[in-house]
């Protein structure tokens, strides 16, 4: 699939063709773009049915660790929308250590996000063998826009063209 058009800008294919793509990584899109299984590096699965639902779908469970306090959250399971619930007692800006809500190791860091905070984005696999593509990512950052999970290898793309590793 071509990634970029001629001027370099990310070519954003039909939803289709997003949707056929998804699928071979496990990721249903049923109406909306959402991921159905997350995984911890240890390979704890973070979307369970009780988890809270957004869109009818059950939520990523979290745990954030930050300089006023650690709180178990939940962020939306759809792809590019950024809703959550829980953590009243983090404020916009604060860095947070990102864990899983099971065996607390920290989710690892992805690529640095170009917030005004000097975010840096972390990652969930989307399978029990995880690589650097395979996975969603958002920023460790609380109230970052880019908060919301997003595809690790859009990000990457974007990371590679704008600062040429
Ligand atoms: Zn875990
Ligand atoms: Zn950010």
């Amino acid at each position: 699939m071509e990634r970029f058009n001629n001027e370099g800008k990310l070519i954003v294919p039909e939803h289709a063709v997003i949707a056929h793509e998804l699928k071979k990584l496990g990721v249903e899109t049923a109406g909306v773009v959402r991921v159905k299984q997350v995984f911890c590096p240890n390979g704890h699965q973070l979307i369970l049915r009780e988890n809270t639902s957004f869109d009818n779908v059950p939520g990523i469970k979290l745990l954030l660790h930050g300089a006023h306090g650690t709180e178990e959250i939940y962020i939306s399971s759809v792809l590019n929308k950024r809703q959550r619930s829980g953590g009243a007692i983090f404020r916009v800006g604060d860095r947070l250590e990102v864990r899983c809500p099971i065996c607390s190791v920290q989710l690892p860091v992805l690529a640095p996000c170009d917030c005004q905070w000097d975010g840096e984005y972390v990652m969930l696999s989307l399978d029990e063998d995880p690589t650097n593509r395979n996975a969603v990512c958002f920023c460790n950052i609380w109230g970052c826009p880019n908060g919301d999970i997003r595809l690790a290898g859009e990000v990457i793309a974007d990371y590679e063209r704008n600062y040429e590793l």
